[in-house]
């Protein structure tokens, strides 16, 4: 069988997804897609792609059944560029291949992340990773130290480097709002694990919003898997045997046995579960083993 080509994923190739104030996300080249899931799963029964309706069902069958190795013959290679504090967050995902940019090798450029306004909230009190809903106040004067430090911290590296500093060491004292970058390939199961995770709500904003570029180069790529992704995974909610306890009592007319916190994360997922969008349900696959 021939390599996959995948327009919608041929059409992305090279662009520069914007992400945050300076950094992007580039799709730079793929293997496989919906295709290549099909072809390697049913290389047991021996035969390749069916219409289009049994592709999906079977894609939807893996998906729901954590069949998950036909999805780990897909693989993205991406570029992207990020603040080096998202990027500390982003490596800890270490199923990937990366190479980054380096700062003994290169002479750091003079780009910092600076927020957004609206990103200038308060710290959350119910959460002690995350920031609330409200505005700090003087968050524009704080910007403004924000980039008055950056550029006193890049005009001394600057000046280091100058006085024949050794590179490695110039670095030391830059800040973590420094972007950096990296070549990064994943393949398709571990890159949807990737999303599930940082496309979650809980995830950091700054994160978030990278995840959230890489979601759409996955779904340009396998457009099958990922509406699998969405159905199965991201769209799904897991309860603990103590909430199914809990979503037991009320489906029986009685009261929740939860309060407190328990009860503010059961309600969580009762919300995200209420909100659930319709989608079109795929067919059912049989295999052939049944
Ligand atoms: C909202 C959020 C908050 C977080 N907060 C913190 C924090 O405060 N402090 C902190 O340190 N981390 C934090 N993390 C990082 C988190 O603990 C994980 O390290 C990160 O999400 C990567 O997940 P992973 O290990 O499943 O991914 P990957 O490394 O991609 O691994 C995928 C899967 O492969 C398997 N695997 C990979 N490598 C190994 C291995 N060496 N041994 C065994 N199995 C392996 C595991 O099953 C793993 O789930 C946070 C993550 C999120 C999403």
């Amino acid at each position: 069988m021939a390599r996959s080509i995948v327009p919608e994923a041929e059409a992305l190739l090279d662009q520069e997804i914007k992400v945050l104030d300076k950094g992007f996300v580039r799709l730079v080249d793929y293997l496989g897609g919906d295709e290549r899931i099909v072809q390697s799963a049913r290389v047991s029964y021996g035969s390749g792609t069916k219409s289009y309706r049994q592709d999906r069902a079977l894609i939807h069958y893996l998906m729901r059944n954590e069949h998950t190795s036909p999805f780990e013959q897909v693989v993205l290679t991406f570029h992207t560029k990020m603040p080096i504090f998202v990027a500390r967050q982003w490596v800890r995902h270490r199923t990937a291949r990366l190479n980054e940019i380096s700062g003994r090798y290169s002479v750091m450029r003079d780009e910092f992340y600076v927020p957004d306004p609206n990103q200038m909230r308060v710290q959350s009190t119910d959460n002690k990773q995350a920031r609330g809903d409200e505005a700090v106040e003087g968050a524009e004067q704080i910007i403004a130290e924000m980039q008055t430090d950056q550029a006193h911290l890049y005009r001394h590296y600057e000046g280091m480097i100058e006085k024949g500093l050794a590179r490695e060491i110039a670095r030391a004292n830059l800040p973590i709002s420094l972007y950096t970058e990296w070549y990064w390939q994943m393949d398709f199961h571990n890159l949807c694990r990737f999303l599930m995770l940082r496309m979650d709500s809980h995830a950091q904003y700054e994160i978030r919003v990278y995840a959230e570029a890489m979601a759409k180069c996955a779904r340009a790529v396998a457009p099958m898997a990922y509406e699998a992704f969405e159905e199965h995974i991201l769209g799904s909610v897991r309860f603990s045997r103590t909430e199914c306890e809990a979503l037991s009592a009320l489906l029986s007319g009685k009261a929740n046995p939860l309060e407190g916190r328990p009860l503010a994360i059961f309600q969580e997922k009762m919300n995200k579960m209420l909100a659930a969008a319709p989608a079109e349900a795929p067919e059912e696959f049989v295999p052939p083993s049944q």
